[in-house]
């Protein structure tokens, strides 16, 4: 029998002769004892497999300090990324300033939309006049 690549690491081989079976041996795997008492468990990185060391229970997606910078790095150029390529009006209804995400844009014009013209507040205005003449027939003053 060739010796294999161990995959049971962290376990040690017992090999006991088994009384019934002279010939075969009986192979039980047991945990390698412990070198200290610790709680931490060492784990990978999900992003970048390094190994590192969490006290007690390691998270379902562990993330190790370098990749979790980079993440916030990519996150802040995305925001700087949407802030630059927002689309930035002037109310036609009160004349505020206020902008659309590049993203609603294209929303917007997958779903045969012109950008809005004017600011959230006012369309939510003429939302609710809408409903309101909907449900009293002509409510103009
Ligand atoms: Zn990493
Ligand atoms: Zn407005």
């Amino acid at each position: 029998m060739s010796k294999k690549s161990n995959k049971h690491s962290g376990m040690v081989a017992q090999r006991t002769q088994d009384r019934s079976h002279s010939s075969s041996t009986v192979v039980t795997y047991a945990r390698a004892p412990e070198p200290r008492k610790s709680n931490y468990v060492t784990v990978n990185c999900t992003k970048c497999n390094k190994p590192m060391r969490f006290m007690g229970a390691a998270p379902d997606e562990p993330v190790c300090s370098d990749c979790h910078i980079k993440e916030e790095q990519a996150k802040l150029a995305a925001e700087k990324h949407e802030v630059a390529t927002r689309l930035n009006r002037i109310c036609k209804v009160c004349g505020k300033p206020f902008y659309i995400k590049q993203s609603k844009v294209e929303k917007l014009k997958a779903l045969g939309f012109e950008p809005f013209a004017c600011c959230c507040a006012c369309q939510q205005k003429k939302a609710a006049v809408h409903t309101d003449k909907k449900g009293e027939g002509n409510a103009e003053n």
